[in-house]
């Protein structure tokens, strides 16, 4: 599976589970993806490293459900900007973290 192939799939589940029977604003679709990276931060807390990994699984299918529904071309845009990272400087000039 590709990354645009997953996108489509996980709108395509997203979809047939009712999530998407009314139209749905970016800002919920970000919120969500949202409080996945908060569920792994919870699982990184108390050690649970299975349950750390099945939240950035989720992180990744509800970004792939946005990309999906808006027919984001996500593998290109993924491309481009690893390409453009190879080229910044080191620490992008000089930034803490
Ligand atoms: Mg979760």
């Amino acid at each position: 599976m590709n990354i645009n192939q997953m996108c489509t799939e996980a709108f395509q589940i997203a979809k047939a589970n009712g999530w998407h029977d009314e139209p749905r604003e970016t800002g919920t679709l970000l919120a969500l993806i949202h409080s996945e990276v908060s569920e792994a931060l919870e699982a990184d807390r108390k050690g649970d490293n299975e349950n750390f990994i099945e939240e950035l699984a989720d992180i990744v299918i509800r970004v792939g459900d946005l990309c999906g529904s808006r027919n984001i071309d996500l593998e290109k845009a993924i491309t481009e900007k690893m390409e453009f990272n190879k080229k910044r400087s080191y620490r992008h000039g000089g930034k803490a973290y």
